[in-house]
């Protein structure tokens, strides 16, 4: 992408609204617009960033067996007076008539959608497991929308429901989930540490809570300090196989929200030495509810019997668009973001320093053209300004890598690479500047481990 055809609207200053840092530089990176309370544009820098996000989940929730589809954002209030849930959701839920004033609604979550799927379809135990997910916009008419895209009204979620035949398999569906989130939050370079958290008016024990760890976070949480290094299950984890040992390794260590705990239990439960209280931000939970809606809406299967049986369902929801500002909040310094390669909008951007000079032009562009043949996700900076905007915007919006290509260097054959993270520059010949690049950035994407 050359810049001086992409669409960036930067902001010199900070925002005053923008309470917490992720939002302020989401604002000033040009990520995104507020449209209304609670509703934001995705604009294209940011936009690039979500499909980066949304795709690691996808690949992670398709490794697991889940099943992807799209449900519609606008729903009918018949399948949730089954449930029970049209009159108990309550003001969250934005209700809307049709013109032949039937009553719709926005999809506040999908539970009610899936559950009439799954009954329409499928008759026996022979067809299950079954894991069924969409990545989907919502709509929660939070009371108090806030901090950007982090709690807004409009939301991605990527939503995954599981069917099975008994309590067994649903506990085996909810351990591939839970191995799915520790590795989908990894390769965006985030600790999720699962939390045990409540279970609300539905009751048993298997919910948790993914939350990376953040000042700005929402949610106490209490926790087992080596939480925060375990090693992340690896890519040829086998989703058939007996997962409980990896789900058991990591409960073991105390975990929990306060909702959950309080300061007094975890004092009691975890080595003075070990105690972390910290904030957290919850990115994704999971669990467990049985029979909760296949009882009301009745979705049964035919078991081996040849008895009805009501199908044991788990739900499961990560947040991308809340994801977006957790990564920020971890990954950003005085200059701007920081981004991880897996999740970064470009991997490198190509600084013209001297954009009208024949051989500078000529050099970046070349440069610019084998990045790209060499897979590289690159940025040039074509704009006709001065070097010190063209940094600015460069560790602003966060690129991992800078190419600096400059007349200088260029009489001594040279360019400069700048490395976002630890600010480092180094000088090497024109000759093996993109070798380099893919050399860093190849094994940051996190994509074969
Ligand atoms: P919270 O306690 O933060 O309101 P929740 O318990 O209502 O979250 P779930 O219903 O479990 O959330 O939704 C699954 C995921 O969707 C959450 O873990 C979070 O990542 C995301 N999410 C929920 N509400 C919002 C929101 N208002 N804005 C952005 N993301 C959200
Ligand atoms: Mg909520």
């Amino acid at each position: 992408m050359r810049l001086s055809r992409y669409f960036l609207p930067v902001l010199k200053e900070t925002p005053k609204e923008a309470e917490i840092i992720s939002h302020q530089l989401m604002l000033r990176a040009g990520m995104i617009k507020q449209q209304a309370a609670g509703s934001y544009t995705w604009l294209p820098l940011g936009f690039k960033v979500l499909n980066k996000v949304v795709r690691i989940i996808e690949e992670e929730q398709n490794r697991s067996g889940a099943i992807q589809l799209l449900m519609p954002t606008v729903q009918s209030a018949d399948l949730w007076k089954e449930s029970g849930r049209y009159d108990a959701y309550g003001k969250e839920m934005l209700r809307i008539e049709d013109r032949h004033e039937r009553q719709m609604l926005f999809g506040p979550t999908n539970e009610e959608m899936i559950t009439d799927v799954f009954r329409t379809y499928v008759r026996s135990y022979k067809d299950l497991p079954l894991n069924l997910y969409h990545i989907q916009w919502k709509f929660r008419d939070e009371v108090r929308p806030r901090f950007g895209t982090m709690r807004s009204r409009e939301f991605l979620m990527k939503d995954a429901y599981s069917f099975d035949l008994d309590e067994a398999g649903a506990r085996a569906a909810f351990y591939r989930m839970f191995v799915a989130y520790l590795r989908t939050f990894s390769r965006m370079g985030l600790t999720g540490i699962p939390m045990r958290a409540d279970t609300g008016p539905i009751g048993g024990d298997l919910s948790y809570e993914f939350h990376v760890l953040a000042d700005t976070g929402e949610s106490q949480v209490y926790l087992h300090k080596d939480l925060a290094g375990k090693t992340i299950p690896p890519i040829d984890t086998d989703y058939r196989g007996d997962l409980k040992p990896i789900f058991d390794d990591w409960t073991s260590l105390f975990a929990a929200t306060d909702e959950m705990t309080d300061e007094a239990g975890f004092k009691a439960a975890v080595p003075e030495d070990k105690q972390l209280s910290a904030r957290g931000i919850e990115v994704g939970h999971i669990f467990c509810f049985g029979s909760k809606y296949s009882e009301p809406m009745k979705a049964t299967v035919t078991g081996p019997d040849g008895k009805d049986v009501l199908v044991q369902m788990g739900s499961y929801g990560i947040g991308p668009t809340r994801l977006v500002p957790a990564i920020i909040e971890a990954f950003h310094d005085e200059a701007g973001i920081v981004w991880p390669v897996s999740v970064a909008p470009f991997e490198a951007v190509v600084i013209n320093l001297k954009v009208g000079d024949a051989e500078s032009d000529a050099a970046s562009m070349k440069l610019y053209g084998e990045l790209q043949a060499a897979g590289i996700d690159a940025l040039y900076d074509d704009r006709d300004q001065g070097a010190g905007g063209k940094f600015a915007t460069a560790d602003l919006i966060g690129i991992p890598y800078q190419l600096i290509i400059g007349p200088r260097g260029l009489k001594e054959g040279q360019v400069e690479i700048k490395h976002r993270k630890s600010g480092e520059r180094e000088t090497l010949p024109i000759g093996d500047a993109v070798k380099k690049l893919v050399s860093l950035i190849v094994p940051q994407r996190l994509d074969t481990i």
